[in-house]
């Protein structure tokens, strides 16, 4: 399919090369590509880094280390707020760019650009409050001086499915911290990360602060880093499985970690709830992303009272989303974003609909050459289906129903992911009850979408931990240091 001529200047225009060190260079091993999830197409080739190139970017990480720590934090935050309104400038033609690669439609990918945005904005505001503590010692003896300072370089290892902003919220927080970066974008997404390391450059990061390698080898090149001295923090986002391989390898240097992991997010609906409230968010908390969000609301549990007319008023809302190229106009629903992921999806669909659920709307893969799969609502949804204990990743809605409090608290809670909830009803003391016993790092009370850049994101159990954005966020980048003064 031939690409309109918008999409071939936002595409010619992306750096394909490395950034190692404030210079643009070529890998040294053949290319890689970038496809269109949409078409199935390649959209460009882009340089493909071996073990050597990272090194050289972890090079020059650790020797602008210590320059860029002594940068004044107003100056820090002066690039970031720079980066910020370049990015709002540009956010058009990023938008479009993301759309191309990744699949969401036009209007999700402006909401990301937006949202990625907020968080330089946001810790270019905290580079400047960056505190220690001075008290007294108990015994009145002494004083205790503590100062923050910079962790030291950085490995930040980003996931597809938000390629601008899952990138910002780690890049925020460490030049407001001021330290050196090397990230490393999702091969199936890297464009869009090129294109904001350009930004970066051109609001006046200086040479070695950021580095960005791209590489389809990505285990082999990702772990010299990651078991090298010099590399002092490592905040990886994606899923479990990667999270856990790379807490084994990081055991060998003490890194210190954060990790955003895999999601598996109740939405419960008590039969006090404002039912059209609980619907209009329950199609935000589903559908965002095409449901490709570690966020994204993975088991609706519906008072029994209520359930059948929940899944029937919700299969009328997916049912009438347009699903095609997210740059097509009046597209909602783009492709998912390779055939690996539109296969998982309908495996568990089909593991379902097998164990006694039944399709109230789309159920299958969608027609043509993307990896599309129709939005789906799936009603009676039986305890031991695997979509209600894996992560789906995918625009489909199980439903199932409960009749008490504790019966869905003990169904919401029997996961080993302990990302987000969602929780609607109109009775507050209900709230806050479930609220309180609900284990999960967030949680939306009647709304389905948390996300917020000043606020803490982040999870328990084996959806990891640390957090990013909020006050919360740059402490991830900062070590304490402790002094004890004898006067
Ligand atoms: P993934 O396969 O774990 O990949 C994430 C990143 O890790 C990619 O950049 C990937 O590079 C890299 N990677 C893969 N193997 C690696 C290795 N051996 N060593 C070092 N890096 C490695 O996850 P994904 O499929 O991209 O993303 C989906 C997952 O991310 C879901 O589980 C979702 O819930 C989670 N997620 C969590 C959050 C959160 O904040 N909690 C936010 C968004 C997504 P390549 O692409 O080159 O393989």
């Amino acid at each position: 399919m031939a690409l309109t001529k918008d999409e071939q200047r936002v595409l010619d225009a992306v750096p394909k090369q490395l950034l190692i060190g404030g210079t643009w260079t070529d890998g040294s091993a053949d290319q890689m590509s970038v496809e269109d999830p949409a078409t199935g197409e390649t959209l460009c080739q882009i340089a493909n880094a071996t073990p050597e190139d990272a090194m050289k970017a972890l090079d020059a990480a650790a020797a602008a280390q210590h320059s860029w720590k002594t940068v004044a934090p107003r100056e820090r935050s002066d690039i970031l707020r720079r980066a910020y309104q370049l990015m709002k400038d540009r956010a058009d033609d990023l938008a479009l760019l993301m759309t191309m690669e990744m699949g969401k439609s036009l209007a999700e990918s402006k909401a990301e650009i937006t949202y990625a945005s907020e968080f330089l904005r946001w810790f270019s505001e905290e580079a400047v409050r960056i505190n220690g503590r001075w008290s007294n010692e108990p015994s009145g003896a002494g004083r205790l001086l503590t100062m923050k300072q910079p962790v030291g370089p950085c490995l930040l290892i980003t996931p597809w499915n938000f390629p601008a902003a899952m990138g910002t919220r780690k890049i925020g927080p460490a030049i407001a911290a001021g330290c050196t970066m090397i990230v490393k974008p999702a091969s199936a997404t890297p464009l869009t990360m090129l294109a904001l390391g350009e930004i970066l450059l051109e609001a006046g990061l200086p040479e070695g602060v950021l580095s960005i390698i791209t590489s389809s080898s990505t285990g082999k090149v990702m772990q010299p880093l990651v078991q090298d001295q010099r590399l002092r923090k490592l905040s990886f986002t994606g899923s479990t499985e990667v999270g856990r391989l790379l807490m084994e390898q990081a055991s060998q240097t003490l890194l210190k970690l954060s990790m955003e992991l895999g999601g598996n997010a109740p939405f419960i609906v008590f039969e006090d709830a404002d039912l059209d409230k609980a619907i209009e968010q329950a199609v935000v908390a589903k559908m965002r992303n095409m449901g490709e969000s570690c966020v994204a609301a993975n088991r609706f549990y519906v008072h029994s009272s209520i359930a059948e007319e929940f899944t029937s008023r919700l299969s009328d809302k997916l049912g009438a989303l347009t699903v095609g190229r997210g740059t097509e106009d009046g597209v909602d629903v783009g492709p998912l974003i390779d055939a690996d992921q539109q296969g998982k999806v309908a495996e568990l669909v089909d593991d379902a609909v097998e164990k006694g659920a039944t399709v109230r709307t789309g159920g299958s893969k969608g027609d043509g050459a993307g990896y599309f799969f129709k939005p789906t609502v799936l009603g009676d949804v039986p305890a031991n289906a695997r979509l209600l204990s894996e992560e789906i990743f995918g625009p489909v809605a199980p439903v199932a129903s409960f009749d008490t409090e504790q019966e869905v608290l003990d169904a919401a809670n029997g996961s080993e992911f302990g990302l987000v909830a969602y929780v609607f009803t109109s009775d507050f003391s209900r709230a806050i009850r479930v609220l309180e016993e609900l284990e999960v790092g967030m949680a939306g009370l009647n709304k389905g979408l948390v996300s917020n850049p000043a606020a803490p994101f982040g999870g328990v159990k084996q959806s990891g931990f640390g957090r990013e954005g909020g006050f919360e966020g740059i402490e991830e980048y900062l070590e304490t240091k402790y002094i004890g003064i004898d006067l």
